[in-house]
């Protein structure tokens, strides 16, 4: 038996008008992530830490933003994939834990909605998947809703 640690960070850009798409779901809010994909830079993380587990590279080396296929995205059907290929490779998700930065909106209602969703994207129990939200108090291009990002570690057993 092997365990191996992986970590994944992103960020994206906020803008007036587009869809936020958070851990796996829409949220109402007046800005939204600037992406090739649906922006949902929570998954983008957490499949980083995925890939970064098993040294497969990142989400850009698996899904370039340059392609038209990955052109508006769900990024459920990216993680889909990604836990496809740890799943190939003979590793299964022990624990996957990501903290959120964002100033705006309050996203704890919804917290318990990405779990449940990432892991049944995942197909894994809820009680393995945790989501965090903090902001940054202000300070910073996450204080400011210029952006939002994200932390991701995933502990894999193979
Ligand atoms: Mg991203």
């Amino acid at each position: 038996m092997e365990f191996r640690v992986g970590n994944g960070y992103d960020v994206h850009l906020l803008a007036e008008g587009l869809p936020l798409w958070l851990g796996g779901i829409r949220i109402e809010h007046t800005k939204g992530c600037v992406a090739h994909s649906d922006g949902d830079v929570l998954i983008h993380a957490l499949c980083d830490a995925l890939l970064g587990a098993l040294a497969m590279g990142d989400i850009g080396k698996h899904f370039p933003d340059t392609s038209a296929e990955f052109k508006g995205i769900d990024s459920k059907i990216l993680l889909e994939r990604t836990y496809s290929m740890v799943k190939e490779r003979g590793y299964k998700l022990v624990n996957a834990d990501c903290t959120l930065l964002l100033q705006r909106p309050k996203v704890a209602p919804y917290i318990n909605l990405m779990r449940e969703t990432l892991a049944s994207v995942m197909g894994v129990e809820v009680g393995r998947v945790s989501v965090k939200a903090t902001t940054t108090e202000g300070a910073g291009f996450v204080g400011r809703e210029e952006g939002v990002a994200v932390y991701a570690t995933v502990l894999l057993q193979g």
